[in-house]
Order: structure tokens, then sequence, then C-alpha cells
């Protein structure tokens, strides 16, 4: 699974939101529908929901099986392995997103995109200070940028 699929499956927060609800443990639509509201405090439509879920069951990051819900059968959706492993991917990636904003102290490699806790490598590059994790990125960025000018 590409970065560009994940994007395309997961072009916004309440989609991001339901992956994660799936992730926790299979669930019927009405289910993703109150655990979604009771931790977002907000509604979100079943008409997002639904065709979601039909779309990642395209994809074949989710499955459906029958099960006995009160007193009717409902539909209950969850994570195939490839589901799985793409939620991994982006809590992954959401994750480096989230520690850049509350780690102030933590830079991320302009070459690479890896993070950086300390140290590092600092160079001055058309008259901009940029970090890098080592100086081999240094390098690379050097040569990236060349190439465009
Ligand atoms: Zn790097």
């Amino acid at each position: 699974m590409s970065t560009s699929d994940i994007d395309e499956i997961v072009s916004d927060f309440s989609r991001f939101y339901i992956l994660t609800i799936l992730y926790e443990a299979p669930s019927h639509g009405y289910s993703i529908l109150n655990k979604f509201k009771k931790r977002v405090g907000k509604e979100v439509s079943p008409s997002l929901i639904y065709p979601f879920l039909k779309q990642l069951e395209q994809k074949g990051l989710v499955k459906h099986s029958l099960k006995p819900v009160g007193a009717k059968k409902k539909k209950v959706f969850g994570l195939t392995k490839e589901g799985k492993e793409l939620c991994k991917q982006l809590f992954k990636r959401f994750s480096a997103l989230v520690s850049v904003a509350i780690e102030p102290s933590m830079s991320i490699c302009a070459s690479c995109g890896c993070k950086i806790y300390e140290g590092g490598y600092n160079e001055v590059i058309n008259n901009k200070e940029m970090t890098f994790c080592c100086v081999h990125c240094a390098e690379s960025y050097k040569q990236e940028t060349q190439k465009k000018h």
C-alpha cells in the first residue's frame, strides 16, 4: 500500500477516525456512529460511513459478516490483514505529525524526513539554515536542489 493509496482512502478526519474505531474492534455501522459521536462530540453522517465501508470492502481492506445484534442480524465490519496494515502505516504517519507538534525540541531532516530528537547536522544552504539527520542527507539535499536550479 503506497502513500498515495492511503491519501486517496483517507481524505479527511472522519474517515481517519472511522478506521481507528474499526482497528479497535469489528463494529456494525450503528456502533461506529455511536462511538464516533461519543468520542468526537460530533455526528457523522451514515451517508459518509456506509459508502466508505463499501469502498474499503471493495479494496479488500474490510470484510463484513452477519452477526446477531439483539433480535436482528447486522453487518459487522472488520479490518482484513491488509486493512490493519494500512491502519498501522496511517497511525505511524499521523503520530509523526503529532509528535512534531507536541515536541517543539524535535526537528525533521529536510532530506529524508526522519525525526531528529537531538544533535543532527545543520548547514546553511541558499542563505537558509537547514537541519538534517546526517551529513549524507545534507549532501543529497544539496544535489537535489542543484538539479532544480
Ligand atoms: Zn536524513
